[in-house]
């Protein structure tokens, strides 16, 4: 439990220390960025952990894993972030705990979150997610959509439409990929306020995302170390 306690300690304070150069180098506040540790496949005592080493936010991509997650850790001031792909039948659990849900890519999803949302009377942030390179296989919408699907959120009680989100696309330039997301958020925003959320960058690519606008960065292994194959 030390060992890992170590460990994790070297892991975070590697990432926050990429953070700040990359910000440096772009002339970036880093207060301007949100470290959401994604602890997937990880453990509810490595959630304590991070917590325990000043982190707020945590991001999650299965519901039944990040429910019971949550359930163990209510004790702690954390937010929960949900940045899977998610079936509709999972939304309205989802609502029960996230703070923001990431990859919000259809309509239906997003009258799901609204119910959830509603009963269980919190509002939930969404994010657009958005396919930067068209395959719909890893989620999201195709950036022609992004704005539509932006007024659904925003019509829609119980939900806070923030910002959008994005994957690089594999084998693809993250510098390319990631160059478009200020124009993808300022179509998302039109005239609405507190619509300026940008989640991007992951272990592999954060520094390409702080380059490009990102305010909130998804960083799993980085931190944690190797996920089995199953995350
Ligand atoms: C797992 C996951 C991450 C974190 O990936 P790492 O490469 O481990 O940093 C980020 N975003 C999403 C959507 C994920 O599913």
């Amino acid at each position: 439990m030390v060992e890992r306690s170590r460990e994790v300690a070297a892991g975070l304070r590697a990432v926050r220390r990429r953070i700040a150069s990359a910000c440096a180098e772009a002339g970036r506040d880093a207060s301007g960025i949100t470290l959401v540790v994604v602890t997937k496949t990880f453990p509810a005592a490595d959630v304590r952990l991070v917590h325990d080493l000043g982190v707020g936010d945590v991001g999650e991509n299965r519901d039944q894993e990040a429910a019971r997650k949550a359930a163990e850790c209510a004790d702690l001031a954390l937010r929960w972030h949900f940045v899977g792909r998610l079936q509709t039948n999972k939304a309205r659990s989802v609502t029960r705990y996230a703070s923001l849900v990431h990859s919000v890519d259809r309509p239906e999803l997003v009258a799901a979150l609204g119910r959830g949302a509603r009963a269980a009377g919190r509002v939930v942030g969404c994010l657009v997610q958005v396919s930067l390179d068209g395959d719909l296989g890893r989620g999201g919408v195709v950036a022609d959509g992004a704005p539509g699907l932006a007024d659904t959120i925003a019509a829609e009680e119980g939900l806070d439409l923030r910002g959008v989100m994005a994957v690089a696309p594999r084998d693809a330039d993250p510098d390319r990929a990631f160059a478009v997301l200020p124009d993808l958020l300022a179509a998302v925003r039109g005239n609405r306020s507190g619509v300026d959320v940008v989640s991007a960058g992951m272990s592999g690519d954060l520094e390409a995302a702080v380059r490009h606008g990102a305010t909130h960065l998804r960083v799993g292994s980085a931190v944690l170390g190797a996920r089995a194959l199953l995350g």
